[in-house]
């Protein structure tokens, strides 16, 4: 038994180090962070439409940020330390002011290892409230451990969890440096403390995670339905523009927001339906019509996870 143990484990680490040999053969060298500008003030980076790694330095996902006539707000600390210098690098190359605010969307590891970066230049950091569970959570110390491994060095011993200086209950408007920013706290959706960031004057809007484009999202153990109910309230926002948490800024917003939304209400459709037939997971997954949706970078990494968590959210939903 002892054995046959420790033959499955080789055999996992075996395929595990394939697999990520072979992403990383792909996976662009040393990533170079590139400001572009989305308005008159409004700028953002994209992060890589691949899974985090110590080739990209975890650059998997967007950072914005606004320069006012005062200062710099930037929203989202992106994805280790590294990063987030380089992205203060960005910043410096159109202005000298101050970095004063960053805003956090939510706190998933690919959003916020970056944050004592930031706090170094003397940013007040905002979150909202309900991000706590997670960050006094154990699973936050686990998963900075993994990443510790998984991302070394640009995740290191000296890498830790930043808490925001203040922990936003609700929505809140603020005017810096002659420019509004309406901050909506649209959880519990990709996340329970989920904010979107809109500026009005140049109707821009941050949607963090609730919009990924140019990939399949991440629904991990988010409640989908709520999720899509805080689509619909983003697309109650009059915008040009949106920069979602993934992929490139969209011109298209209701497009885009509608084509997460297309996805989630498919799996739970799909899902749903097959928890009420008490069909097997297995079976369910195999017999699913996924034509719409497998053309999308990273299907094959996360739509089984996706369809499973939502099949175990549509049980419990039965169940009520
Ligand atoms: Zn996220």
């Amino acid at each position: 038994m002892f054995n046959q143990t420790n033959t499955w484990t080789h055999a996992l680490v075996l395929i595990v180090s394939i697999a990520s040999t072979a992403m990383g053969a792909h996976a662009q060298e040393t990533p170079e962070v590139q400001s572009q500008r989305v308005s008159n003030s409004a700028f953002y980076v994209q992060g890589q439409s691949a899974l985090g790694s110590a080739e990209n330095q975890n650059y998997i996902s967007n950072a914005g940020f606004v320069i006012t006539q005062t200062s710099v707000v930037v929203i989202d600390a992106l994805g280790s330390p590294v990063l987030a210098d380089k992205l203060v690098q960005q910043i410096r190359k159109l202005t000298p002011l101050p970095i004063s605010h960053v805003i956090l969307t939510h706190y998933h590891a690919d959003h916020i290892y970056g944050l004592q970066s930031l706090k170094a230049q003397g940013v007040k950091v905002l979150a909202h409230r309900a991000a706590l569970n997670y960050l006094n959570s154990e699973t936050a110390e686990q998963r900075l451990a993994a990443s510790r491994h998984d991302f070394a060095p640009w995740i290191n011993k000296d890498t830790r969890l930043v808490g925001a200086d203040e922990w936003l209950d609700g929505d809140r408007e603020m005017q810096i440096g002659g420019v509004k920013f309406i901050i909506k706290a649209v959880g519990p959706a990709h996340t329970p403390e989920d904010l979107v960031v809109y500026i009005p004057s140049e109707k821009v809007l941050f949607a963090g995670d609730l919009v990924f484009r140019n990939r399949i999202p991440f629904v991990g153990q988010a409640n989908s339905q709520l999720w899509m109910k805080a689509i619909q309230t983003l697309l109650s926002f009059d915008t040009v523009a949106i920069v979602p948490g993934h992929g490139p800024v969209s011109e298209k917003a209701k497009e885009d927001m509608q084509q997460t939304y297309n996805y989630l209400a498919y799996l739970r459709k799909a899902m749903g339906e097959a928890a009420l037939n008490l069909d097997p997971f297995e079976e369910a997954y195999r017999t699913t019509d996924w034509s719409s949706f497998d053309q999308i970078p990273l299907f094959q990494f996360a739509n089984r996870m996706n369809a499973y968590n939502t099949y175990l959210l549509m049980e419990q939903e039965l169940k009520k």
